[in-house]
């Protein structure tokens, strides 16, 4: 049996988004190209860590920790989680979340996502990566710190830090059979017992980093002749 580790957000980008960047990462061992989007992303979290640090703090204490009415903020990129699996190796899953607030009784794990517009829904892989957060910070911390449930929270956020929009979802046993189920499968791909599936969808492929290297791409077909393309940056 191997030690496997695996980000979270690795796991949830496999399961939905591609399953194919498992077999990239995990088997060939790819490195994927830092896209436009994921430098997006790192410069929003550097901003909102650098505001988040000139808010004045004291450390809580234990019976604060222990009173779930006691209301909490950590700091901004400091509370990291993992959980472990056994499934044919030994998984552990780590992640590091973007914020986490406890008010009234209920622990909010908040993540940031850069986004020019409002999402129609909670995409697969947001809800998979939260679920995994909230089941990481319960098997992490709930000896530590009381709560009465926990929520997660996608806030879409403008390059410029401005909120979009929100969805906030209840980690319900409903919500942990979709994480349990999907790390059943993600399991199964990583130790060769289940093939992966493919989206087949070749707007997926194009903005994925692993896009060059990729055996399983799909690129997009061809425009028929005599369509033009049109440039948006000369348009006004
Ligand atoms: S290039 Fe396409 S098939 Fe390959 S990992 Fe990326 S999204 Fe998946």
């Amino acid at each position: 049996m191997n030690m496997i580790n695996v980000s979270i957000s690795h796991f949830s980008s496999a399961m939905g988004y591609c399953q194919f960047t498992a077999v990239n990462r995990y088997h060939l061992r790819l490195k994927p190209r830092l896209m436009p989007h994921t430098l997006a992303g790192r410069a929003l979290h550097e901003r909102l860590e650098a505001e988040d640090k000139l808010i004045p703090r004291e450390e809580a204490t234990k019976e604060q920790l222990a009173d779930p009415f006691f209301d909490l903020d950590f700091t901004r990129e400091g509370v990291t989680v993992s959980f472990d699996r056994i499934n044919g190796n030994h998984f552990r899953y780590l992640g590091r979340t973007d914020k986490v607030i406890r008010h009234q009784g209920v622990i909010y794990i908040i993540d940031d996502k850069v986004t020019s517009k409002p999402a129609s829904g909670l995409y697969h892989d947001r809800l998979l990566q939260l679920a995994a957060y909230c089941e990481a910070f319960i098997r992490s911390y709930s000896r530590m710190i009381a709560f009465n449930k926990v929520v997660f929270n996608v806030v879409h956020r403008r390059p410029d830090g401005g909120v979009i929009q929100e969805n906030k979802v209840d980690y319900t046993p409903e919500v942990n059979a979709i994480l349990v189920r999907d790390l059943n499968t993600f399991e199964g791909i990583i130790n060769k017992t289940t093939q992966p599936d493919h989206h087949n969808n070749p707007k997926k492929c194009a903005p994925c980093g692993f896009f060059d290297q990729c055996k399983w791409r799909i690129e997009s077909p061809p425009l028929p002749p005599g369509v033009a393309v049109m440039n948006n940056s000369n348009s006004s």
